[in-house]
């Protein structure tokens, strides 16, 4: 099959998976309810396209990073659905989140107060999310935040609470203690508010078997097909990529490749260079040490990854497989993102989130 010309290569985005997961996460955590982490672009899969598949199949949560994702992702979301932004606003942009009509998570006492003074201002409740800082060190109120908060909880009037939140720092290993040690000091903390809603997980702590869920999980890379926790994935492949040759080459023993002539051939060589390179998000880590697969055969990047561009030693390829604008798996049955990740010693989010806008996309 001859690809599209004139792309990287091919991203298809089977959303039928993408629900499967969904559907997958749901049933591990009734009857707390499962949100859409669709920032990043919906980790570079495309918001737009993946709230609407998430919406179909009936979340209604969908949280983004920063107030500009909220303002372009927005409109396209149905009226019975919120936005949340996790970051929380800068000062200064609590007008502009109001025109918006997303719910801002409160990170700190200084965020409440300027939220609350807006909804005075305004004479009618405004509402928000307010994240607590349970061990993780990033984000959300401290324990001093929450103490003063405690003495002067009237810091709140005109915050219509939607959800008490907070985050946990080693929800992929589930066995790490220091799960229990922040969902404890969450549940004590979240006393403070009664009959707030309650959101705890993220895939690894939604996919964690025998704990209590809240009332709502914040599932991103595990939607997207990457494994919550460690192999096996139960998680269903999302994407596919493929790139394509662009020129093919014989070189001698001796002979080297790419910038800086990182890799030489000890025998003769078969050579494809492919459309691919580090400005498509393929990292540059995987010079000399990550892989490709063409026809159900595994092909080493060879030399330096360019930046739309790399090599690979096809030698031990079939001839007939081996033509200008034939397909090379990047991802897909034979190396997973959780494959590229591991090869690249990174995680499957950066690669993820990473993978460039020169791709012809494909939605299934
Ligand atoms: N909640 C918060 C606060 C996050 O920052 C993230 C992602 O980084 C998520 C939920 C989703 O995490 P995951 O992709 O691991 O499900």
């Amino acid at each position: 099959m001859v690809l599209q010309h004139g792309t990287a290569g091919r991203l298809c985005i089977d959303l039928g998976a993408l629900v499967a997961n969904y559907q997958l996460i749901a049933q591990h955590v009734a009857p707390a309810t499962v949100a859409g982490v669709v920032k990043a672009d919906a980790y570079g899969l495309g918001a737009v396209p993946v709230s609407a598949a998430l919406y179909a199949a009936g979340c209604r949560h969908f949280f983004v990073a920063h107030l500009c994702e909220a303002a372009i992702l927005k409109p396209h979301l149905p009226i019975d659905t919120t936005l949340y932004i996790l970051n929380g606003l800068p000062l200064g942009a609590e007008g502009d989140c109001v025109a918006v009509g997303a719910v801002p998570v409160l990170n700190s006492l200084e965020q409440i107060d300027s939220r609350a003074a807006l909804a005075r201002t305004m004479g009618r409740p405004l509402p928000g999310v307010i994240q607590i800082d349970s061990g993780m060190g990033r984000l959300g109120l401290t324990p001093d935040e929450l103490a003063i908060l405690r003495i002067s909880p009237e810091r709140l009037d005109g915050i219509d609470l939607r959800l008490v939140m907070t985050h946990l720092a080693c929800a992929d290993d589930p066995d790490d203690g220091f799960n229990e040690r922040q969902r404890t000091a969450f549940d004590a903390i979240a006393r403070q508010f009664p009959g707030v809603p309650r959101s705890i997980d993220n895939s690894g702590g939604a996919m964690t078997p025998g704990v209590g869920h809240g009332d709502i999980v914040r599932a991103g890379i595990a939607l997207y097909g990457g494994a919550p926790h460690g192999q096996p994935n139960p998680m269903r492949s999302v994407i596919a990529l493929d790139a394509y040759i662009v020129q093919l080459r014989t070189l001698e023993a001796g002979a080297g490749v790419g910038y800086g002539l990182t890799h030489r051939f000890d025998r003769p060589a078969r050579v494809a260079t492919i459309s691919v390179g580090y400005a498509d998000g393929w990292p540059r880590h995987l010079s000399n040490r990550g892989s490709a697969w063409i026809g159900g055969v595994r092909v080493p990047i060879v030399g330096r990854v360019s930046m739309d561009s790399m090599a690979l030693d096809v030698t031990d390829v079939p001839d007939a497989l081996l033509h200008a604008g034939a397909p090379v798996e990047l991802i897909g049955p034979h190396q997973t993102i959780d494959d590229v990740s591991a090869q690249a010693d990174t995680i499957s989010y950066e690669i993820l989130t990473r993978l460039g806008k020169r791709y012809a996309r494909t939605y299934l």
